[in-house]
């Protein structure tokens, strides 16, 4: 999608801090995080959220979900915990309409969600 910014970071027009790249799936370190680990896991192709993601039935979401695992691990978080968080729509709070997981961790986050 021409001016959605998370398409824009997959096409390299605008830099970011990469964890992980395969052929489906970017994940890069959020640019204000809420936590010490915070990594935004998107697909590659611009999906609005995950209910899109979800009709498409393409095996992406497992896709993410593996990813989201792999960067667990890679950044040190996969014993220590994480938390993934999928704000979808205007109640959700999702202000870039690609959809992306969040990947939040390396302190005790809120009790609450
Ligand atoms: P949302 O509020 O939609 O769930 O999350 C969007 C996230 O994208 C926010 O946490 C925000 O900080 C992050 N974000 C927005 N623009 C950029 C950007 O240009 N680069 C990076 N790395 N993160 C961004
Ligand atoms: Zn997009």
């Amino acid at each position: 999608m021409e001016d959605c910014i998370f398409c824009k970071i997959v096409r390299g027009e605008i830099p970011c801090d990469k964890v992980l790249e395969n052929d489906r799936v970017l994940a890069f370190r959020d640019i204000a995080p809420k936590a010490p680990v915070h990594v935004v896991i998107v697909p590659k192709a611009h999906l609005g959220d995950i209910l899109e993601c979800a009709d498409k039935a393409n095996g992406l979401s497992i896709n993410l979900i593996e990813a989201a695992a792999a960067v667990a691990r890679a950044e040190g978080v996969d014993a220590t915990g994480f938390r993934l968080v999928v704000n979808t729509g205007k109640d959700g709070g999702q202000s870039v309409g690609h959809l992306h997981f969040h990947l939040l961790g390396g302190a005790h986050l809120a009790d609450t969600l």
